[in-house]
């Protein structure tokens, strides 16, 4: 068997990040920057008031109350020639250029308006009082993003702020995925003895679809060599991975082990994890394949733990594993040594204590993906005699 962190790097050296491409900044989003980003403006573009009020001399409030003369208002957008002089004021409002003469504002909580041109300002400022240096959040020349940044929506904000209309980054991955079967229907037609519904590429599809990539469903393929190879060669020719599900592992018709033993330079893997243990990996014309077992449990582990890290890696990530963490099983999780990694299925929560806790789902089979579908987390269990009560536990989150 196969340790898992081996498993792992054999995957992701064969899957380097995809070439960069530009692109408009508003397809970007969850994409990665290759390339560094240097501001070419500054932000605020110019000197501006950061709240509603008046626009003043500190000086003239210095002895406040006081009563000033309103000469002119300005709003967010617009703009005045006039000069602010001694005993004078122009109103003004968030975002709006500080006039000339001005150096602090008074808010308009303090202020009361005693005539259309004749105000009182209750209120003493410094001078530089609420307003906003040009440049003071972002300077023309400044280093912004290094390539490796997630274009995340507040970094796509910041973009924008510089007039960044395209960004240099790694593509979406397009990754096909299908599962294969006799025993599988996807049609809604009744079952015929020894068929069941076929439901992998369901889940595989979303899990792809979250992960960032661009989803083409092959559909459910025919234990039947020739057809299976068509259609992966037309995938390999078309997308950046396959993702297939069923026909790893040791039985009679698993004709995925067959097509891709002759067709494409495979690894055949027997991770040492329950569940998941069968699991294929390999390049057909240059393009990753990720032979994921059929049983459902097992095709969605070996997706979280080998196949999203090599995706994420094509798409220029740089942390590639799900978010963990140790938290605490109050009931322990019971197992015997066989030399496997057990990837518990749990439900996390914060206790009392401000610690997290544990609880695996009742059902643990491979096939059970019911009780599976709605964990939040898989603990990960050293081979060994399990967790005891209380003890800690590694968990990888499997949701935000
Ligand atoms: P296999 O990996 O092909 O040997 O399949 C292992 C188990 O998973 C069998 O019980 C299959 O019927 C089941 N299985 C395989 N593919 C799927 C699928 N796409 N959806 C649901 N169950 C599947
Ligand atoms: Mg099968």
């Amino acid at each position: 068997m196969t340790p898992l962190e081996d498993a792992q790097t054999l995957v992701l050296e064969a899957c380097p990040p995809l070439a960069p491409v530009e692109m408009p900044l508003d397809q970007a989003r969850g994409l990665v920057l290759a390339a560094d980003v240097v501001a070419g403006e500054q932000v605020p573009p110019f000197v501006n008031t950061a709240v509603d009020g008046y626009a003043v001399r500190a000086a003239d409030v210095a002895d406040a109350p006081v009563e000033l003369a309103v000469v002119g208002e300005v709003a967010a957008g617009a703009s005045t020639d006039r000069v602010v002089g001694p005993g004078e004021t122009i109103r003004i409002m968030t975002g709006a250029p500080m006039p000339a003469g001005a150096d602090a504002v008074v808010m308009v909580e303090d202020s009361e308006l005693l005539a259309p041109d004749r105000v009182r300002l209750a209120r003493a400022v410094q001078p530089g009082a609420s307003v906003r240096a040009a440049g003071d959040d972002i300077q023309a020349g400044d280093l912004l993003f290094t390539a490796g940044t997630e274009v995340r929506p507040a970094v796509a904000a910041v973009l924008a702020s510089v007039n960044a209309r395209t960004v240099t980054v790694h593509p979406r991955a397009t990754v096909a995925v299908l599962s294969t079967g006799d025993e599988l229907v996807d049609d809604g037609s009744p079952l015929e003895p020894g068929q069941i519904r076929e439901s992998n590429r369901t889940m595989l599809a979303g899990l792809l679809a979250e992960a960032g990539c661009d989803v083409i469903d092959l559909g459910t393929v025919r234990d039947d060599e020739a057809e299976l190879e068509r259609v992966l060669r037309v995938a390999a020719g078309t997308c950046d991975a396959i993702v297939s599900s069923g026909g790893v592992s040791m039985g009679d018709y698993d004709v995925v082990k067959a097509v891709l033993g002759r067709i494409a330079a495979m690894t055949w893997l027997q991770i040492a994890i329950k569940p998941a243990k069968p699991f294929a990996f390999g390049m057909l014309a240059g393009t990753p394949v990720f032979g994921l077992p059929g049983n459902p449990v097992s095709s969605l582990v070996s997706f979280e733990l080998i196949t999203r890290p090599a995706l994420r890696r094509m798409m220029g990530h740089r942390r590639l594993a799900r978010p963990s963490l140790v938290a605490v099983s109050d009931d322990g999780i019971q197992r015997r040594p066989d030399g496997k990694v057990h990837l518990v299925r749990v439900n996390t929560a914060f206790g009392d204590d401000g610690r997290f806790r544990v609880t695996p789902v009742g059902a643990q089979g491979s096939h059970q993906l019911a009780a599976t579908a709605l964990a939040d987390a898989i603990a990960i269990v050293p081979d060994g005699d399990g967790i005891p009560p209380g003890g800690d536990v590694a968990v990888l989150m499997l949701v935000g």
